[in-house]
C-alpha cells in the first residue's frame, strides 16, 4: 500500500503504528501535481482534501486545487493502471439543503462564491470529472459522500465541532456554540464510515452513496452531550463566529442506497464513539 500526503493539513504520527510494514509506503507528495507510482495498483482511494471548514477557508486555493487538479492526476494514474477509483467527496455538496433529508439524487444548494465555495465546488467538480471518466472511458468508479465523521486521530485544532468542543472540555472550559446551536448535524463514528467505503468498495454500484448516521441533533444537545460525557461542567457560552456565514442549518443524510444496497447501518452509538474519542484526546492534550 500507498500512502500520498503534502501534510498541509494531515500529521505521520496518524501512520506511525506502520512503521517498519514491508507492504506500506509513505510518499510525502502533493497529488495536485503529477502522480507517479510504479508497479501494479489495484485500487486509488482519492481522500486527499482539507475538510474542516476552518482548513479550507486557510487553504483555499489547495483546496480547490485538489479537487480539481488532484482529483484529475488520481484519476490518470487508476486509468492508467486499469485500477478501481473512489472519490472521497462530501455531504456538501448539497450545501445548505433545501431538501431535508438530503437523499443523493437531490442537486444541492450552493454559492460558488461563498466562503465555503473553495471545498463545495471543488468537490461537485470532483463529482462530475469522475463520472465523465467512468462514461467516456468505461472507469470502475465509486463516489461516496461523508457525513460528518467523528473519532481518534482527528487535530485537535482543525476547528471543527468534535475536536473544539472535547479540547475545551478537556481543559474545563465552556464549549463554544456558533449561533444559536439550533442548526444539526448527525455524528458518525469513523469504523463506520471505514465500513460503508470498504462495502462501496466491493460493490459495483458507480452512482454517489451517502455515508452517516442518521441520528441527527442539534449542535446545542451535541455540546450537552459532550460535556456530560467528559464531565465539563463548565457549560457552554455562545459566540457569533465570522465563518457562520453560509453555515448549513441542517443536515441529515437519506441512507436508503447505503443500506438497500451495501446492507450497511452504523453501529457505534454516540456515547461509546465519544468515550473512545475523548479518552484518545485525553492522550494526545
Ligand atoms: N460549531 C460550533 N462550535 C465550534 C465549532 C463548530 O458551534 O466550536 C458548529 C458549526 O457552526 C457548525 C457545526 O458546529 O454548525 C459543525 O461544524 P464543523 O466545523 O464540525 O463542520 P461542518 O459540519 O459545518 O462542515
Amino acid at each position: 500500500m500507498v500512502a500520498m500526503d503534502n501534510l498541509i493539513t494531515g500529521n505521520l504520527n496518524n501512520i506511525a503504528h506502520h512503521a517498519g510494514n514491508t507492504h506500506f509506503e509513505f510518499i510525502h507528495h502533493d497529488v495536485s501535481n503529477f502522480i507517479y507510482v510504479p508497479g501494479e495498483v489495484d485500487v486509488v482511494l482519492h481522500f486527499a482534501s482539507p475538510a474542516s471548514p476552518i482548513d479550507y477557508l486557510k487553504y483555499p486555493i489547495q483546496t480547490l486545487k485538489v479537487g480539481a487538479l488532484g482529483t484529475h492526476n488520481a484519476l490518470g494514474l487508476a486509468r492508467a493502471k486499469g485500477a478501481k477509483f473512489i472519490l472521497a467527496s462530501t455531504s456538501e455538496v448539497y450545501g445548505d439543503p433545501l431538501v431535508h433529508p438530503q437523499v443523493e439524487t437531490y442537486v444541492g444548494n450552493v454559492d460558488p462564491i461563498g466562503p465555503r465555495g473553495v471545498y463545495d465546488e471543488a468537490k461537485r467538480y470532483a463529482e462530475a470529472l469522475v463520472m465523465a471518466y467512468h462514461r467516456t472511458h468505461g472507469m470502475d468508479t465509486r463516489i461516496v459522500r461523508i457525513f460528518n465523521t467523528y473519532g481518534p486521530r482527528m487535530r485537535l485544532d482543525d476547528g471543527r465541532v468534535v475536536p473544539n468542543f472535547i479540547g475545551q472540555a478537556l481543559r474545563g472550559e465552556p464549549l463554544t456554540v456558533y449561533g444559536d446551536g439550533s442548526q444539526t448535524r448527525c455524528f458518525q463514528y469513523v469504523s463506520d464510515l471505514v465500513e460503508g467505503i470498504y462495502r462501496l468498495l466491493n460493490s459495483s454500484f458507480t452512482d454517489p452513496v451517502n455515508i452517516g448516521t442518521t441520528a441527527e441533533m442539534s449542535i446545542l444537545e451535541f455540546a450537552e452531550a459532550v460535556n456530560e460525557i467528559s464531565g465539563n461542567a463548565a457549560g457552554i457560552i455562545y459566540k457569533e463566529a465570522l465563518r457562520i456565514q453560509g453555515d448549513p442549518q441542517t443536515r441529515r443524510p437519506d441512507t436508503t442506497r447505503a443500506r438497500t444496497i451495501l446492507g450497511w447501518e452504523p453501529k457505534v452509538p454516540l456515547a461509546d464513539g465519544l468515550t473512545h474519542t475523548i479518552d484518545y484526546f485525553r492522550q494526545v492534550l
